[in-house]
């Protein structure tokens, strides 16, 4: 075996326990809040250019491969529960904010850390791109839907990123309330 290999087969097993952890307190919350649906964003083929090529073999296979197992191992479980998995357009979902919906670049100052230049607020990025994804009704199924894929032909921004959400019943009900 090449080290390469050895090493890709380590991390494997260190993803798989990994999205097993995150399906299962997923499926957990979804169903102690009543969750119809679960929302995630539609992310697929990290790491290719334009043409689809793989810009580098073995980074595609890990983030490639991590998501689709995630993804897997989520759609599997919710199915257990009659939950339903829909999958959302990425665009814009960590630039805007989920109090005001004010849109605008660098709204996220580091990975941790999301201040809205609309109303001020100040949040965790992940906690305020999730309740973004939540309420997202941009639904679709391949990646020409997306306009994050249009806007975002190299695909970098969320290349390491495995974003997922809850579409809660009650978060529905002060939405709409
Ligand atoms: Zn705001």
């Amino acid at each position: 075996m090449q080290p390469l290999e050895r090493l890709a087969d380590k991390e494997r097993g260190f993803i798989k326990n990994y999205n097993h952890k995150i399906s299962k307190e997923i499926i957990k919350f979804a169903v102690k809040n009543k969750a119809k649906y679960i929302n995630l964003e539609l992310l697929e083929g990290f790491g290719k250019d334009e043409e689809g090529k793989s810009i580098q073999k073995y980074k595609w296979m890990c983030s490639n491969w991590s998501y689709f197992e995630l993804k897997t191992m989520i759609e599997y479980k919710a199915g257990l529960y009659g939950i339903i998995v829909r999958y959302i357009d990425p665009y814009h979902t960590s630039q805007t904010c989920s109090i005001c919906g004010h849109f605008e670049e660098g709204q996220r100052l580091t990975q941790a850390q999301f201040i809205c230049k609309g109303c001020g607020e100040e949040m965790n990025a992940d906690y305020n791109a999730a309740k973004n994804i939540a309420r997202s009704t941009k639904f679709a199924t391949e990646r020409k839907e997306c306009e994050y894929y249009k806007k975002n032909k190299k695909d970098v921004d969320k290349e390491e990123e495995m974003w997922y959400t809850l579409f809660i019943r009650k978060e529905v009900v002060k939405l709409n309330g």
